[in-house]
């Protein structure tokens, strides 16, 4: 064990759920949040407790201030302050620009960019206290690239990447590292349901030819969240298989 805090957003499934064990295999006690399933986040706790942390979980809409805040002095009381704060949790509400509704932009936007707001807002004064954290923030190729179907999307992620490099510069002096991953097509729930013609269009744009598993994300985020990794601060990393060279 280090000692160490890390908080992952959406960790009862997908990636969040892959990174928070990856963390707890290196020794952080882990909080995870999940919005709607209960039982799955326990599941997840249960899994964690395993590698002799300590673990738990809690419901909050990432997207709403009065939960996100209470769920910070929550994680006080019962694991500490957070030293890495995983910004995961994210939504997707796909549609053509034509038939959008304003509710699928705003609640994308709501998820994915003002809830890494939120809890980054309310990470940072312990951090800064401490004089070092880690922010890592989930972001997606397509908020580099752009993707048809997916404005709503695709500008929360981009919106995360200029979050991502202002909070850098902004917190650099009092030791807190903030970085970004854009993965590309990683098997979950969110990608799982996609048409076959559209995993076949997107497996043709991918050099390295095949889909990743939520473990290539874990590996860069448990990297971001050690100390081998002090120097960089501010960087977009792509894991993405060569789809955006
Ligand atoms: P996922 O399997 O759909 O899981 C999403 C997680 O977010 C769940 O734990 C869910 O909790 C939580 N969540 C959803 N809305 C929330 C809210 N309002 N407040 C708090 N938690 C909420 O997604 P994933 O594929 O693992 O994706 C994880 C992150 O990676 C996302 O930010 C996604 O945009 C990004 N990403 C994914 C891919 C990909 O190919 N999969 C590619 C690039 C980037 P409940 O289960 O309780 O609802």
């Amino acid at each position: 064990m280090n000692g160490k805090v890390a908080l992952v957003t959406g960790g009862s499934r997908g990636i969040g759920r892959n990174i928070a064990g990856k963390l707890a295999d290196e020794g952080f006690h882990v909080a995870i949040t999940y919005n709607s399933n209960e039982e799955l986040a326990m599941e997840v706790v249960s899994e964690l407790e395993k590698s002799g942390v300590k673990a738990a979980c809690y419901r909050a809409d990432i997207s709403v201030k009065d939960q996100v805040d209470n769920l910070f002095k929550e994680i006080e009381k019962d694991l500490g302050t957070v030293d890495i704060l995983v910004n995961n949790a994210g939504i997707t509400k796909d549609n053509l620009l034509i038939r959008m509704s304003e509710d699928d932009w705003d609640s994308v936007m709501d998820v994915n960019l003002k809830g890494a707001f939120l809890t980054t807002k309310a990470v940072a004064r312990g951090m800064m206290k401490k004089r070092y954290g880690k922010i890592i923030n989930i972001s997606s190729v397509v908020g580099v690239m752009g993707n048809p179907g997916q404005g709503n999307y695709s500008a929360s992620k981009a919106g995360l990447i200029g979050f991502t490099k202002s909070m850098a510069r902004e917190l650099a002096s009092r030791g807190i590292r903030v970085n970004a991953i854009a993965p590309g097509f990683i098997s979950t729930d969110m990608t799982n349901g996609l048409k076959d013609e559209v995993k076949e269009a997107m497996l043709s744009n991918i050099p390295l030819g095949y889909f990743a598993e939520p473990d290539e994300v874990s590996n860069l985020v448990a990297f971001l969240a050690s100390e081998k990794s002090d120097y960089i601060t501010g960087q977009v990393i792509q894991i993405d298989g060569g789809m955006n060279i």
